[in-house]
């Protein structure tokens, strides 16, 4: 073999064993027994760290967090959650928040120093914002393309129906660079789910992108309504590139309904995306995932006009997901690791993902035992790699 560009020495893998990994052009050229001659402009010795891949932040939201910007305390709704009132919030924090691009930077500092080098986020598109926020972040993502991956959904978090212009304006952002058209809440938001997912698709096709939709409707209104999601990807054969966010509704069905809906879901090719939210039902992820299912997640919102929560650590997403869905042995909090990372990677259709040979050398070190003791500890002090480049280390960004 020619001399490769670096030598990571001494990786603790996901199986136990310990091995050197090659990198040469931001790519993993080789994987072998630690210590094996091979020829290495540089080495970098991790000293038996685990190693595993990058984390995937499946749905975040670039624009409106106020992570490190002046607190601002959480208004509750006047009578019981309402996405309009919650909206309507929003709008008012937002005009006395500081500099969109500078919050987005704070949050993409935060998932990358916990080990994110994939991201999905979320990026506001309506009447009375236009494509400004969208603007802003599409600059402030190529200021840091070469420590995370990221990739926008053009998301009407006013409605699609409700907000004058909003068809047009998705239609228009995918056109001006992001990769996803999104939806919220077709039935109880706009009030009409055939129209809302019409504009959907009808812009996914014209434009070949794919769709994540929010859907917070619970009970049989959330089923209804990824039905009608599952018919629409189906229809146009586009199973691998529709994603629902959210979808609590599944959390409020019988065993037996959640089953058929499994499969209808793994069927027709959709994503499941939760956060594991707090006081709320969510999808069973297990049950998803034994039918086929392909479930992700992401912070969601960080310190926003939604809630106060969230630190960006996805790997403490895993422990919140095997938390909340009482997943206790081995096997089951590698699971809720999936979830994080192999998961997010089929999700988000990522090309060359993992630790494997050709992949990306993107990947975190991780002072655990193994996966599911990572799991439970959240261990700190981590080392992140991106394209085999460091890119944080604990905890602080390096600026290169
Ligand atoms: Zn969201």
């Amino acid at each position: 073999m020619s001399t490769i560009e670096t030598l990571f020495t001494r990786a603790k893998l996901a199986d136990g064993t310990i091995k050197d990994i090659g990198v040469t052009g931001g790519r993993i050229v080789s994987i072998t027994e630690t210590g094996a001659p091979i020829s290495a402009s540089e080495l970098i010795d991790l000293e038996g760290a685990l190693v595993v891949p990058g984390f995937v932040e499946g749905h975040i939201h670039l624009d409106t967090s106020f992570y490190g910007d002046a607190w601002i305390p959480h208004k509750p709704c006047t009578n019981g959650f309402d996405v309009h009132e919650r909206v309507a919030f929003q709008a008012q924090n937002m005009a006395q928040a500081a500099p969109m691009d500078e919050r987005a930077r704070n949050q993409l500092d935060l998932c990358i120093a916990n080990g994110s080098t994939y991201m999905r986020s979320h990026v506001m598109v309506d009447g009375s914002v236009g494509l400004k926020s969208l603007e802003t972040v599409l600059a402030v993502r190529e200021e840091y393309r070469d420590l995370i991956d990221i990739q926008l959904v053009a998301f009407p978090q006013s409605g699609i129906l409700k907000s004058p212009g909003t068809p047009e304006l998705l239609d228009q952002a995918i056109a001006m660079g992001a990769d996803l058209v999104g939806g919220l809440d077709p039935a109880s938001f706009d009030r009409d789910v055939e129209k809302h997912l019409d504009v959907v698709f009808g812009v996914a096709e014209k434009h070949g992108v794919a769709v994540d939709i929010h859907l917070h409707d619970g009970g049989t209104l959330g089923l209804f309504t990824i039905e009608q999601i599952c018919a629409r990807t189906r229809a146009l054969s586009m199973g691998g590139h529709v994603a629902i966010s959210h979808a609590y509704g599944l959390g409020d069905l019988s065993i037996e309904a959640a089953k058929r809906a499994a499969a209808l879901i793994a069927q027709s090719g959709v994503s499941i995306m939760t956060n594991a939210p707090g006081a709320h039902t969510f999808p069973p992820v297990a049950l998803l995932r034994a039918a086929g299912a392909i479930v992700f997640s992401g912070s969601d919102n960080i310190r926003d006009s939604w809630w106060p929560y969230g630190d960006g650590d996805m790997l403490g997403r895993a422990m919140m997901i095997g938390y909340r869905s009482g997943f206790y042995t081995d096997d089951e909090l590698k699971t809720a690791f999936d979830v994080v990372t192999e998961g997010g990677a089929k999700a988000l259709r990522l090309a060359d993902y993992g630790l494997k040979i050709g992949a990306k050398a993107d990947f975190v070190t991780l002072k655990a035992e193994h996966v599911p003791e990572a799991v439970v500890a959240v261990p700190k002090g981590r080392a992140v790699y991106k394209a085999g480049k460091l890119v944080a280390r604990d905890g602080t960004v390096l600026r290169r």
